[in-house]
């Protein structure tokens, strides 16, 4: 299997979150790619660096003024006085009818989801290249590799199309999943980090075109809380192109696998020929953010199931925090992977 990453992806190096009101360092830490890129090498892939395909193919999953925030916002922040060495918001339009703001207090509350998301100078350029990665893997098995793995981080999949939240700025598997169907692929995502895909959800949610699955934490006790539920199931023409299955909290490898089995048999039905798998590690046992009881080789045998489909296949890195079992997590899964992807 081919590994594409971007070293520029290390510079975002966000230091602060709130967690139940309390001020906590941020998980979403830049060391979080030397574990992952231990199993890479333990696992003997050739590294390739994404080539920039430009903003075109960002801007068809996010909106041009979004894409301008993240771009000017660390830059308007700066300026204003007594402000955050990082942006954080601390208003929100919330549900009421709103006006587009112009000053940077304003801008942050409007394209900020939460306080799990801080900007910095160096954001905008890990993200680019974040989504420039999973770009490139997604090249990769459309010219005919049968599979890729993206180590895209900042990860992706709580990024709205106008929203940024969740340590997560540009949705990159939203990005690789367009790139596909733009390629005359029919395209599925099935996300299988701890926690929902609640932006990439967002992103296709009336639309019929691209399947949505994610396997997640029950969110009526987890974040992202709003999104996640069964219930949702898509509006309009993207009714029914949308899947939740939420699992109790705590939920050990049997009963992960045993809920994965009808996400993996609606991308069957949906007769989805390119598959995006956004991988989390965080359903962990011992991650940090500690919501799932999946063990190291449990990842083994979620990597086979997905494997079994025989979809062309794209990973994309989502969450899976520092641990002292990070990089073996991924070393079980895309090891597996490859072995049973034949
Ligand atoms: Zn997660």
């Amino acid at each position: 299997m081919q590994t594409v990453f971007h070293p520029a992806q290390r510079a975002h190096d966000p230091k602060n979150f709130l967690s139940s009101g309390m001020r906590k360092p941020n998980p979403e830490q830049p060391a979080r790619i030397y574990a992952l890129m231990g199993a890479v090498e333990r696992l003997g892939h050739e590294v390739v660096t994404p080539a920039d395909h430009g903003l075109g193919p960002i801007a068809a999953i996010h909106t041009a003024e979004y894409i301008s925030f993240l771009r000017r916002i660390h830059g308007l922040w700066a300026a204003v006085p007594g402000a955050s060495e990082e942006v954080i918001p601390n208003i929100h339009p919330g549900r009421q009818e709103a006006s587009y703001p112009s000053s940077a207090v304003g801008l942050a509350g409007y394209h900020m989801a939460d306080t799990a998301c801080p900007i910095s100078a160096d954001t905008f350029g890990s993200a680019y290249w974040s989504a420039q990665t999973a770009l490139t893997g997604a090249d990769l098995v459309l010219g005919g590799a049968k599979h890729a793995y993206a180590l895209s981080r900042p990860p992706g999949h709580h990024a709205f199309a106008d929203l940024a939240g969740g340590f997560c700025f540009f949705n990159n598997s939203a990005i690789a999943a367009q790139a596909a169907l733009a390629a005359g692929r029919r395209p599925a995502i099935l996300d299988v980090d701890l926690h929902h895909g609640n932006g990439t959800q967002g992103i296709f949610y009336a639309r019929g075109d691209v399947l949505t699955v994610s396997i997640h934490a029950d969110p009526s006790g987890f974040y992202p809380f709003f999104w996640g539920h069964a219930q949702e199931r898509g509006t309009g023409a993207g009714l029914g192109a949308n899947l939740n299955l939420p699992l109790p909290r705590g939920t050990s490898d049997e009963g992960f696998l045993a809920g994965l089995e009808p996400g993996l048999q609606r991308v069957t039905d949906f007769g989805a020929d390119f598959l995006v798998v956004a991988l989390g590690l965080d359903p962990f046992e011992g991650d940090p953010l500690a919501g799932l009881g999946v063990t190291t080789p449990g990842f083994a045998r979620i990597a086979a199931a997905i494997a079994g489909l025989g979809l062309p296949t794209l990973i994309v890195q989502e969450g899976g925090y520092l641990c002292p079992e990070l990089g073996a997590n991924l070393e079980s899964f895309l090891g597996s992977f490859e072995t049973a992807h034949r």
